[in-house]
């Protein structure tokens, strides 16, 4: 037999639970769906609309670590795959948990953390209350803030400063910011197109999470061109698990 014959054998008695959110889950996706393995996309549900999937999903949380491990018994799954966001730590954190107690073997997805080059300017904090507490210290300035909806409230202790937000969907209810300059998009987005936008607003710094990817690197690209500083939110601490950087190699993860 051919080896893609001994692996489509293989993979039939699988029941992947793919936790996404993120474009490396889709690229996962597309692979399982290529090799007709079973499996599921977990969205939470944060943004308004999923792109359409190539294997089946589910929304929502599963309601803590116990929720997730019923629903790993409840479903008969095989493998967990965490592709989830490098900042999604309670996720993480649960299927860590709920997958060692039930032995279910698990293992994640992720991109590697952008890393500085000399001639960068970057200060490092551990959370985007940090980067907002180094910004309160500033001369009015303009400020292109990457860090999601989330956690923009962090910021109204820094009023003084103009922000350039990039989010995914719009901000729900009104911005606690008092001058801002808002763009909705998924991205990905171009080096100079960030440049252009940098340059036409004025931006004088930047801060974002260590997210790491092709997707949203442009910014720092962009901002390393414009020798711009930039405030870097490192990521917080994630379980030890197996962890992989393509999606390639959770198929071999998952043949062998
Ligand atoms: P989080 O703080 O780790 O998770 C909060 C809760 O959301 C979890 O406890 C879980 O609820 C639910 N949840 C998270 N990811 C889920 C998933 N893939 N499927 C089902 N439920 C999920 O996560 P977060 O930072 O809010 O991120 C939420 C989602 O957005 C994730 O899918 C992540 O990949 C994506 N995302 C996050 C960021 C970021 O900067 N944090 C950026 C881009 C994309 P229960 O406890 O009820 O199960």
């Amino acid at each position: 037999p051919t080896p893609i014959i001994v692996s489509q054998g293989f993979f039939m008695s699988q029941n992947l639970l793919i936790l996404g959110g993120t474009s490396e889950a889709t690229q996962l996706s597309k692979l399982i769906a290529l090799a007709k393995i079973k499996a599921t996309l977990s969205f939470a549900g944060r943004v308004e609309r999923t792109k359409p999937q190539p294997i089946p999903k589910r929304v929502g949380g599963f309601g803590g670590a116990e929720g997730l491990r019923d629903y790993l018994i409840n479903n008969n799954i095989t493998h967990v795959i965490d592709a989830t966001h490098p900042f999604a730590e309670q996720i993480s954190w649960n299927t860590f948990k709920a997958c060692s107690e039930l032995r279910i073997p698990f293992a994640a997805l992720t991109r590697p953390p952008w890393l500085e080059e000399p001639g960068d300017n970057w200060k490092y904090v551990d959370s985007v209350k940090q980067a907002a507490d180094a910004l309160t210290n500033y001369a009015p300035t303009t400020v292109f803030l990457a860090i999601g909806r989330i956690q923009v409230s962090e910021f109204e202790i820094a009023q003084q400063h103009k922000y350039i937000l990039r989010l995914v969907d719009p901000y729900e209810g009104i911005l606690p910011l008092k001058i801002t300059h808002t763009i909705i998009s998924r991205g990905p987005f171009e080096v100079d197109d960030d440049i252009k936008l940098m340059v036409d607003n004025k931006v004088n710094i930047i801060i974002c999470k260590n997210s790491g990817g092709a997707g949203a690197v442009s910014k720092l690209l962009a901002g390393r061109r414009l020798k711009l500083p930039v405030i870097m939110v490192n990521r917080p601490k994630l379980p030890k698990r197996k962890t992989f950087h393509a999606a390639a190699e959770i198929m071999d993860w998952l043949e062998h």
